[in-house]
């Protein structure tokens, strides 16, 4: 999913497969979190409420494709112009749902389709991967997620 300032429900759109994806790496025993920069919150487009609408409604999707919900999220929802320390490519996000959770980061990736999203995980010390869009050389790069998800598959 990629939409600047999505905030309504009926705008959420999948690309194909991306269910699937999250099914496979479901199996292979990942727990999916959410990490979203949502500056349209800090720029007063829209609330704070609305992406925790959105959220709920990503839960529900899961939950209907018989997945299980994303283990957690975490929103960054202020305006560049903040200088706060959570936006992406700040790894403080992931960093703390990784406290949180005890999860390990030799063990888990950051997945983006922006340059930011993989750098914001090898800010916090995990495995920062591109799908959709490539942008240099520096990260793994994959077509889409399943691409990404079938290359875990042993
Ligand atoms: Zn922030």
């Amino acid at each position: 999913m990629d939409k600047n300032y999505l905030s309504r429900v009926e705008d959420i759109e999948y690309f194909p497969d991306t269910l699937k994806a999250l099914e496979l790496l479901q199996t292979l025993e990942f727990e999916l979190f959410v990490v979203t920069n949502q500056s349209g919150v800090g720029r007063g487009y829209f609330s704070l409420e609305s992406v925790y609408v959105i959220h709920r409604q990503l839960q529900n999707d899961l939950r209907t494709h018989q997945l299980l919900p994303f283990k957690d999220f975490a929103i960054c929802p202020h305006s560049p112009d903040d200088e706060c320390v959570c936006r992406k490519p700040s790894g403080k996000m992931i960093q703390d749902l990784m406290e949180k959770h005890k999860i390990t980061p030799e063990q888990s990736f950051m997945i983006g389709d922006k340059i930011i999203d993989a750098e914001a995980g090898l800010n916090a010390g995990v495995q920062g991967v591109l799908v959709r869009k490539k942008h240099g050389d520096h990260f793994p790069f994959f077509k889409n997620l399943m691409d990404f998800a079938r290359s875990l598959k042993k």
